[in-house]
């Protein structure tokens, strides 16, 4: 099981945290040794799109860590105030500076073992214009022949586009659930 034992001082009062099961709860959790706050950790969302021009997709060159250097497609984690889709569509802005148009869900994928659920929609973009924010180093297009899959930063990331190619195979997208173990 992940546990992230992150919380070390309260966020109310500032004191020591220790990590105890709360009477009427079955796990640990970041408690406050003075005012007694419980800190309640869960999984974050990862959202993001599967841009597509033609035959082809848009990959970003990460500029940040982790995976510095890598290939991703445009993902980040959800903020609060917006839907899954409004923050895939946001990362996508932010790390590519792509106009799109938002299709279906595509992927949910649970990565456990980092407390995290990644989710990815299909896009089309409207035009080729790119403009890539701080943390891409290089937004381009590729086809599948070319997808850098050995540079490819996340098992989710790489796992989407296999997807994604299959289906376009088929003719016909539907949407994956998977487990990256
Ligand atoms: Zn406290």
């Amino acid at each position: 099981m992940y546990l992230p034992r992150r919380i070390q001082h309260c966020r109310v009062c500032g004191s020591r945290a220790e990590y105890r099961v709360p009477t009427d709860d079955n796990r640990e959790r970041a408690t406050c040794t003075v005012c007694a706050e419980i800190h309640y950790e869960n999984p974050l969302n990862v959202v993001g799109t599967v841009p597509v021009w033609g035959d082809q997709v848009l990959l970003c060159r990460r500029n940040i860590e982790p995976r510095f250097g890598f290939w991703t497609l445009p993902a980040g984690f959800m903020e609060f105030g917006e839907t899954t889709a409004e923050g895939a569509l946001r990362e996508t802005v932010e790390e590519a500076g792509a106009r799109v148009e938002m299709q279906g869900l595509f992927t949910v994928l649970n990565v456990v073992r980092v407390g995290q659920v990644h989710l990815f929609y299909r896009a089309r973009m409207l035009d080729t214009h790119l403009d890539p924010g701080p943390e891409t180093i290089e937004a381009r297009l590729f086809r599948e022949d070319e997808v850098p899959w050995d540079e490819l930063a996340f098992r989710t990331v790489r796992d989407t586009l296999r997807f994604y190619f299959d289906d376009r195979r088929l003719g016909q997208f539907s949407v994956h659930a998977g487990d990256i173990v």
